[in-house]
């Protein structure tokens, strides 16, 4: 698909990964619908183990990506309910005149022991990265029934291999494989791509705020990032994080890739297979 004057639509689209999709394919010229929680959370923090984006990070990615030229508007949607991915996708169409490509990027982590794991903070894993996916291309899929479209699902290295302490985030990343081969299966008919990308270790608030805080401890006396750096060098096969504008590129890559279909494509420095 061409992504010039197309429409996509970007889930966690105010920071990290999803911001820089949302910048990339701006600047290829696509009108950008950048949605992540904004008022919806109205105690950062207060409501999940690590502050998720409020208001003003998700108004200040639309507007630089707009001072720099690009096509893009804020919106605001939690993906685990149904009603605001509908009402997300009407106002985007509304926007933009149409709806071409859903990046569904949002998603929530948790680490913790499986023998105490609260069941509430699985679920809710499960509802930000497994059922927000689903809820968001059921809005999505009659919007492009007539001309096709492009579904992509940012999944993780966490979805191709399990790991302790993190059963919840790996189940949830291993279903939205699933769901992404089973929706290609069954949208190809309506020329609908559904492909994941799995990136790897990216610095983004995910890590800095919650992981490297809870995981890294082997590391004393370093910054976050110097010891995020060493754990990468220490277990990837090429020892080098991924910067988001690098998923972004494979993002692109989605878009157009005009034979690709239920794929899982890693960006994650060999991490996912290791270093043996
Ligand atoms: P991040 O925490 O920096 O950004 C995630 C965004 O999603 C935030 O802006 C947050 O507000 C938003 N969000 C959370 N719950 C939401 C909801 N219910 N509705 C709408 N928006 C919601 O994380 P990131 O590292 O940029 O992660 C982006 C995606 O990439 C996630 O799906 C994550 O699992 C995946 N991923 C990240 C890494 C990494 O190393 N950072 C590795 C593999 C996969």
């Amino acid at each position: 698909m061409e992504i010039e004057g197309k429409t996509v639509l970007v889930t966690g689209a105010a920071r990290g990964i999803g911001r820089a999709i949302a910048e990339a394919f701006a600047r290829e010229g696509a009108n950008v619908a950048a949605a992540d929680l904004g008022s919806l959370t109205v105690n950062p923090g207060a409501d999940w183990h690590y502050a998720l984006s409020p208001e003003s990070e998700l108004a200040k990615t639309a507007r630089e990506i707009s001072e720099r030229g690009g096509a893009c508007m804020a919106f605001e949607v939690d993906v685990s309910e149904r009603a605001s991915c509908q009402n997300l996708v009407s106002e985007a169409v509304e926007a933009f005149g149409g709806l071409d490509i859903l990046v569904n990027n949002a998603g929530i982590i948790k680490l913790g022991q499986l023998a105490d794991f609260a069941e509430a903070e699985w679920d809710r894993i499960f509802a930000v990265n497994v059922k927000g996916a689903f809820l968001m291309a059921q809005a999505t899929i009659p919007r492009m029934e007539k001309n096709g479209g492009v579904i992509i699902n940012i999944a993780s290295n966490a979805g191709k291999r399990g790991s302790a302490f993190n059963s919840a985030y790996c189940a949830s990343k291993f279903a939205l494989i699933g769901l992404t081969q089973s929706m290609a299966a069954e949208l190809a008919a309506s020329a609908i791509r559904v492909n994941a990308i799995c990136p790897g270790n990216v610095f983004t608030p995910m890590q800095f705020d919650y992981l490297v805080k809870h995981r890294l401890q082997q590391y004393p006396g370093q910054s976050f990032e110097a010891a995020f750096d060493a754990f990468v060098e220490e277990t990837a096969p090429l020892g080098r994080k991924q910067a988001p504008a690098e998923i972004a590129e494979a993002a692109l890559y989605m878009a157009r890739a005009d034979s690709v279909t239920g794929a899982s494509l890693s960006v994650d420095g060999g991490s996912g297979i290791g270093l043996s």
